[in-house]
């Protein structure tokens, strides 16, 4: 029988045992039709986090170990469940209370000193976990992030990698060298923190499909809009239905082309804020009575960017179409 696919639902964080519930049974009413939607064994958890890391002090903080009951009720319910733990000290609450996986973050795993702390809390507690979830690190660093799962490798449980890129950029570059160094590693996506976006989730979440991705980690909410934490990114489990499809075999070409799609888009958000500079530009030229059109400043920007050109064997004369096109567009904006 070939390996479980893996999917990961649940809320952002744990905020009433009502919810934790109601999202719990809307999953456990949807398993059959997710199921179905892919020709293998599919293996459901709950994520909730309790313990959440914030950016702002003022921002809600997750409501701590009461949620490691609600997570209890949860199990009760038939579905196995996951939390994150930051720290030893939550890692050692979140086994002895029962928690079937623990996913370390993408803040901790900045941290190799606290993740090895997590480690020698989870190898001295956790006789009943099933498996650990390793995020990738907020910074494109494939190093830590393969590190951090050797760590965990330690323990003896399964590991698995969760890709949810960097600062809302998919970075699939990291996920493919992570593949290629450890191809027995489930890889999962987590779409909604790479997008940050709810209308986005299905796209990545198919992306990571073709991909040959082993499973998905999906904030899902039953009111994603009155959510206390990611309410931007959330969806409803329904909408997993969308989302949930069969993996394709893993190719080269593929993992490329989404590289350049990243680039293109890179790109695209690069000219739209040369465009953004060069309004407030046009905004200082008309309050100070200058002119639009300065030559002289052209002239210095073109036979820059030709130098650079020239020191990377690039044509000049598509330096010149673009550089040109872009400065084009740059006046009309300025006017
Ligand atoms: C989360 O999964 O809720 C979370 C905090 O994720 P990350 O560490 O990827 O930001
Ligand atoms: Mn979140």
């Amino acid at each position: 029988m070939s390996q479980p696919l893996i999917l990961v639902a649940g809320p952002c964080a744990a905020e009433t045992r009502e919810q934790m519930l109601t999202i719990a049974s809307e999953l456990l009413s949807l398993q059959p039709q997710l199921q179905q939607a892919v020709e293998q064994p599919l293996q459901f958890v709950f994520r909730a986090g309790i313990w959440k890391p914030r950016t702002s002090p003022h921002s809600f903080q997750g409501v701590g170990d009461t949620g490691l009951e609600w997570l209890q009720a949860v199990q009760r319910k038939g579905l196995s469940v996951a939390t994150e733990a930051g720290t030893a000290i939550q890692a050692q609450k979140a086994v002895e209370a029962g928690v079937d996986i623990v996913w370390i973050g993408s803040r901790t795993c900045a941290n190799p000193l606290q993740v090895q702390e997590i480690v020698s809390a989870l190898r001295d507690n956790g006789g009943t976990l099933k498996a650990v979830a390793v995020k990738n690190p907020m910074h494109e660093d494939v190093g830590l992030w393969q590190g951090n799962i050797e760590r965990m490798m330690s323990l003896g449980v399964p590991v698995w990698a969760v890709h949810r890129g960097c600062n809302h950029r998919s970075c699939w570059r990291m996920a493919y060298e992570l593949r290629r160094s450890y191809p027995d590693v489930p890889l999962l996506i987590d779409p909604s923190h790479m997008s940050g976006m709810a209308q986005r989730v299905s796209v990545l979440s198919r992306k990571a499909a073709e991909l040959g991705y082993d499973g998905w980690m999906i904030e899902t909410h039953n009111m994603p809009e009155k959510a206390m934490s990611d309410a931007q990114q959330q969806i409803l489990p329904r909408e997993l239905c969308r989302c949930i499809v069969q993996p394709k075999e893993p190719d080269t070409l593929s993992w490329l082309r989404a590289e350049i799609d990243e680039v293109d888009e890179e790109l695209w958000q690069t000219v739209l804020k040369r465009m953004e500079v060069s309004r407030r530009i046009g905004e200082y030229k008309r309050q100070t009575g200058m002119e639009v059109v300065q030559p002289t400043r052209f002239d210095f920007i073109l036979r820059q960017r030709l130098e650079w050109a020239k020191e990377k064997g690039l044509s000049d004369n598509t330096i010149n179409v673009m550089m040109n096109a872009l400065h084009e567009e740059s006046i009309r904006q300025q006017q």
